[in-house]
This record gives structure tokens, C-alpha cells and sequence, in this order.
């Protein structure tokens, strides 16, 4: 069985997004205004194809459907997760997902979407937007539909290194200069709450007030709940950045060799800082792989680098 798949991404074109994604990241990518790099996906809005190998061009939604084998035989009708970088150049709109239950009736039977980001990169004194400020449903409602947006969106600090933990029916938005890794279930649903008046071709782009109202949680969690800061010291080690009921999220460092066993019928991986190889093959910063059933028992880690780890 093969150890380790390579993926080749999928880019979304924003008009928020830039040129870091091709500039810093390295991918061959054209166009001023690439928003997100889909790393490790097999939803259909954009798929990863597996990159050399016995399964070479292959998507991997194709893997899952028919080689469960290659992911521990997990149960599941579709592939559970997504990996993204996302690189804002400007800020996103300000949004809420749905969980589970309220997407599979309203959504045509999608998975809603618990999502976390681990801040790659942000300018000095970031902020980004994650919670808001009601205290009450007739509070939210209210703040909403009078506009008072300064007053109902709760900004909070951010650093490189920190993560943050966006549970389904919280308002967020990341902003301008921010880079992140973002973990999430394998879905595009989102409810776009706050555009900031913005006009795209002369129009605004949609809202969906009535149903962010339904799922915005109210009251909210305190920040610190939400937040955790994991700097370090760049020591190699494994780091546990998140783990919920829908993945667990690590950060690998790696300076010289390294092995780790692991339990997980998956992993997928992402080189965020240096390059080095996995299995004796080279990556380098921007490379994407999911790591099989067989790899993921023992994965051996060569050069001086850092990756982000997930799995279900
Ligand atoms: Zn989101």
C-alpha cells in the first residue's frame, strides 16, 4: 500500500485574495487574487488530485469512494475533512456556518461546518473577527437589523501561532494580512451575515440574514475559550493544537529526522515552514499530502521543517 499521497490543490480566485499564496507559498498559480489554496480535499466545489504514484491523477474523492482501504476503512460517505490555506488581502465578509443537523435539513443534506484556523502569518497588532457581543436572540436580532455592527462583532488580537476554534453558529471573518491554515468538515456552506457595504460588479453580494439569525449561537463563548496561543520555542516535538468531536489538529516540528506512530485510519499534512522529505520524498513549504492507514502507523519525518498534522 502506499505510505503517502501527494495532492495537487485547488485554488479559489476571491476579490479578496492576492498574490502570497503564489509569491510565498510557491504555487503555480496565476492571477492577483487568489483567496484560498484547497490543499487536501475531496469536496466537489474543488478536489485535490493525488500527484504521482500508482494512483496518479486520481481524485481523491475516487480514493474514498473506491480504496477505503488506503484510510483505515473509516466509515463515512464522503471524505470528512478539508485543508486550506487562506490568504486574505482584504477583509472576508463576515459569516456563521450551520452544524450538522440544521445543514443536512436546510442544505440538501450537507455536513455543516466546525472549522479552525492556526495562524501562519498577520500583521503586527491583527485582529481578526471571531463572536459577537449579544446577549440575548432579541439582542442579536436587533443589533442586526439596526446595523450596528461595531457594537455586535466581537474583534480579538491574534498572533502567529495561535489557534483559534470556529464551532458552527459563530460569527467570524478573518481580515486583511492575515494567513491561516484552516482544519474543517468537508463543506462550503456559509451564511454571509455582513458584506461591510461592499459592492462587487456594482451590486452587493448576497446576504443570508434570516439564516444566520437561526444559527448564531447567543450567548456567546468567552474569547479564551475560543483562542490559544502556541508561539513556542520552535523545539521539534509534536504539539496538540485542537482536538474536538470533529478532528484533532498538531503541529509537527521537525529539525533534523524524526519518527511518530500514530492510531489514526488518516492523516493529512501540510508543510507550512522549510522543506525536508516524508518517506524519502521531498517536500517543501505549500506541499499537501494525506498519509494512509499504513504510513500514518509510523510516519518518518527527514530535514529541517514544520507541518501541520489532522486527523479525525
Ligand atoms: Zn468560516
Amino acid at each position: 500500500m502506499e505510505k503517502v499521497l501527494f495532492l495537487k490543490p485547488y485554488f479559489s480566485h476571491t476579490i479578496w485574495g492576492g498574490k502570497r499564496l503564489r509569491e510565498e507559498f510557491g504555487y503555480d498559480e496565476p492571477g492577483d487574487d487568489i483567496g484560498e489554496c484547497w490543499g487536501i480535499s475531496a469536496h466537489p466545489a474543488g478536489e485535490s488530485i493525488v500527484m504521482g504514484g500508482e494512483f496518479d491523477g486520481r481524485k481523491l474523492s475516487e480514493l474514498w469512494s473506491g480504496h477505503r482501504e488506503l484510510f483505515g476503512n473509516a466509515e463515512g460517505d464522503r471524505f470528512p475533512l478539508l485543508i486550506k490555506i487562506i490568504d486574505a488581502c482584504d477583509d472576508l465578509s463576515i459569516q456563521v456556518h450551520p452544524d450538522d443537523a440544521y445543514a443536512s435539513i436546510h442544505e440538501n443534506g450537507s455536513l455543516g461546518k466546525k472549522e479552525c484556523w492556526y495562524v501562519l502569518d498577520c500583521p503586527e497588532g491583527g485582529e481578526i473577527v471571531a463572536g459577537h457581543n449579544a446577549s440575548s436572540k432579541e439582542e442579536m436580532e436587533s443589533m442586526i437589523d439596526n446595523g450596528e455592527w461595531d457594537a455586535f462583532i466581537r474583534k480579538v488580537p491574534v498572533k502567529p501561532g495561535d489557534m483559534i476554534q470556529i464551532d458552527p453558529g459563530t460569527v467570524h471573518a478573518i481580515t486583511a494580512g492575515v494567513c491561516v491554515l484552516e482544519t474543517q468538515q468537508s463543506s462550503d456552506i456559509t451564511y454571509r451575515l455582513y458584506d461591510y457595504g461592499r459592492l462587487m460588479n456594482g451590486a452587493p453580494r448576497q446576504l443570508h440574514t434570516a439564516q444566520s439569525k437561526d444559527v448564531i449561537i447567543v450567548p456567546d463563548l468567552p474569547s479564551e475559550d475560543r483562542i490559544k496561543s502556541f508561539q513556542g520555542d520552535g523545539k521539534p516535538g509534536i504539539t496538540e493544537l485542537i482536538s474536538c468531536d470533529k478532528y484533532t489538529v498538531s503541529r509537527v516540528i521537525c529539525d533534523s529526522e524524526m519518527s511518530f506512530e500514530t492510531d489514526a485510519d488518516f492523516l493529512c499534512a501540510t508543510v507550512i515552514k522549510g522543506e525536508g522529505s516524508v518517506f524519502d520524498t521531498r517536500v517543501v513549504k505549500g506541499s499537501h499530502m494525506l498519509i494512509t492507514k499504513e504510513g500514518a502507523e509510523k510516519v518518518l519525518l527527514k530535514g529541517n521543517m514544520e507541518l501541520i498534522v489532522s486527523r479525525t
